[in-house]
């Protein structure tokens, strides 16, 4: 509308939702931390549902020797535990580092709305294997928001990769 008085109400919106992707970009980074303390890969996500936490994950593929026990894997299976459907179309995941091509076709499988992760992973994203010619395997309707936290998220992961060089 063209004649709308509360027109500036954009900007404040905008803000705000920066602000919320931080947030839960923060809830992210402290389950990153806690695998890293358990000698896992720190990698973090969370799942959020109407503005509420419905999953929260890290890495586990040391404590349950499973390669598949990655961070993303694990929520998608507790938010839809959480809801009671498999689909998660109203859902938001954050998770601290681009997702893999594995979880990127089980994020695709689980119809998400949006994806919002901190740092780029230009060897093992999900990215590396879409584009040029391939198809992404993230469902055509997700949203996907990338850089929140970077520095953060790059950091932690940084930092647990240098301590285990420093162990050997
Ligand atoms: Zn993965």
């Amino acid at each position: 509308m063209a004649n709308n008085p509360s027109g500036s109400i954009s900007l404040p919106e905008g803000l705000l939702s920066g602000n919320i992707d931080e947030y839960f970009m923060r809830q992210a980074l402290m389950e990153a931390e806690k695998g890293g303390k358990e000698d896992e890969v720190p990698i973090g996500a969370v799942i959020v549902s109407g503005g509420r936490i419905i999953a929260r994950s890290h890495n586990m593929t040391e404590c349950l020797n499973d390669v598949t026990a990655h961070a993303e894997m694990l929520a998608i299976t507790a938010a839809a535990e959480a809801l009671g459907g498999k689909y998660l179309p109203g859902c938001t995941l954050y998770v601290t580092v681009e997702p893999c091509p594995m979880c990127a076709g089980a994020l695709g499988w689980s119809q998400i709305g949006r994806i919002v992760y901190g740092a780029p992973d230009e060897k093992r994203g999900y990215r590396s294997v879409s584009g040029g010619g391939y198809k992404s395997p993230l469902h055509p309707k997700t949203i996907v928001t990338e850089g929140v936290l970077k520095e953060e998220c790059s950091e932690i992961m940084r930092t647990f990769f240098q301590g285990k060089r420093r162990k050997r």
